[in-house]
């Protein structure tokens, strides 16, 4: 069947834009789909780990970030009230860690895919995904004047994040499935310099977490479990101040600036789904959705569109055969992030890490290298597996990782 395009991604943002750009680069018809204009803002923070950023770097797009006056943040804090762990979250090659404005960040994405070849088309809905014997074709929208259009291609990605209209259609295996664990809030304040730093304070069923943005502005996120969810939105701003002074003296901090925003906030659902099928694959939120409170889903969905564009390059270019491509596609993202799915999960409950694991914090309190291991581990640098596991753990409490 011949076909406008080699592939239609749906979603231009963290996951979407850079399948379509990676695709095009490599000189496939692509086309981009987006309801939304660009810049525009989504309901998310904007923690950008080293990992995430090293994938901007290896597109050429970490400068263009930098440039845009986006501080980098050096080190992370977690502050459990008695003991603090400190340290840097990145490698050698990729240091730091950004937080970008959405509005800054996506915008730069879509242009990226534009500027590679990629067919960009802002303010387009798909309300259907068109099938022929089970095998997806293509999509049908309408543009904001009401236009309806139909488009097909050999292959139609679903980045159209958690709630994804192609995930509907197709309806994936979904597995490792949890409910709603937290709900978070978040604001942007003037006024509260971070210096570089990403601070994050622990206490019982409650979190919450400072870095700083664009325009010398700092966003705090915090959350409280998801089963209060319901009575306290009904005083967001009373329940994020009660938060706030449970680390009296980071409060006193915030009471000396200035909140520039209303509250936003989510609480979402976690679950894998398998990302591919006839005509179809997913990517980014569509294919693994988890809790923010570890802040990877940016990153995932930088290292999953390039695992993605890369199975889609072998497949189109006849190397590989579809199921095939994808099903190491499928493993390579489960086999990465189990790890820290479950550490999200855990943490997102925000009950007490079990004692054997408070005992470890504890005890590398003061040891710098053990210290980064977990700042590094918290920034998805080193998989949980690699922290936890009865080596490393030996390590960090013995002398060999004193200093
Ligand atoms: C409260 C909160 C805080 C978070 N904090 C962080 C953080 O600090 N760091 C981090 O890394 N991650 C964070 N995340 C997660 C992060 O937001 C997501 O993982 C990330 O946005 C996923 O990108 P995506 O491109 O897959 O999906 P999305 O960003 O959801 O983009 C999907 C796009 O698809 C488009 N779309 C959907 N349906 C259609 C349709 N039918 N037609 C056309 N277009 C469509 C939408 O308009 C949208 O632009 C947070 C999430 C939440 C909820």
């Amino acid at each position: 069947m011949s076909t406008r395009y080699d592939v239609i991604v749906v979603g231009a943002r963290c996951a979407g834009s850079p399948v379509a750009m990676l695709l095009a680069r490599k000189g496939y018809r692509v086309l981009a789909i987006d309801r939304a204009t660009f810049p525009s803002d989504t309901i998310s923070t904007h923690v950008v780990h080293p990992m995430g950023a090293a994938a901007l770097a290896r597109w050429d797009l970490l400068e263009r970030l930098a440039a845009t006056g986006c501080p980098p943040v050096h080190t992370y804090s977690f502050d459990f009230g008695p003991f603090t762990l400190s340290g840097s979250p990145g490698t050698e090659e990729s240091p730091v860690a950004y937080c970008p404005r959405r509005t800054v960040l996506d915008k730069l994405l879509v242009d990226a895919a534009a500027e590679a070849g990629a067919e960009v088309r802002e303010g387009f809905t798909v309300d259907e995904v068109l099938t022929d014997a089970g095998r997806v074709t293509g999509i049908k929208g309408h543009a904001r004047n009401g236009q309806v259009v139909t488009e097909s291609a050999t292959v139609v990605v679903g980045a159209d994040g958690r709630y994804s209209r192609l995930a509907e259609a197709v309806r994936p295996e979904q597995y490792n499935e949890r409910p709603n664990l937290l709900a978070a809030y978040y604001s942007y304040w003037s006024g509260l310099p971070m210096n570089g730093r990403f601070e994050t304070y622990i206490r019982p069923h409650r979190g919450f977490a400072a870095a700083p943005t664009h325009d010398d502005l700092t966003l705090i996120v915090g959350g409280w479990p998801y089963a209060e969810f319901e009575a306290n939105k009904k005083d967001v701003e009373g329940n994020f101040e009660k938060l706030l002074n449970l680390a009296p003296e980071f409060a006193d901090r915030v009471r000396g600036g200035k909140r520039e925003a209303p509250f936003a906030g989510a609480s979402i659902p976690n679950f894998f789904r398998k990302p591919y099928g006839p005509g179809w694959v997913l990517v980014g939120d569509a294919a693994y959705n988890k809790d923010p409170i570890t802040a990877q889903g940016i990153t995932d969905a930088f290292r999953d569109a390039e695992q993605c564009a890369t199975a889609l390059d072998l497949t189109l270019s006849g190397s590989r055969p579809f199921d095939e491509a994808m099903a190491e596609y499928q493993r390579g993202r489960d086999e990465h992030v189990l790890p820290m799915y479950e550490f999200t999960c855990q943490l997102a409950t925000l009950e007490p890490p079990p004692p054997e694991m408070q005992h470890l914090f504890r005890s590398i309190q003061g040891n710098q290298r053990a210290m980064t291991r977990f700042v590094q581990m918290n920034a998805g640098t080193i998989s949980p597996a690699e922290f936890f596991s009865p080596q490393s753990v030996a390590l960090m409490v013995g002398a060999n990782m004193a200093g």
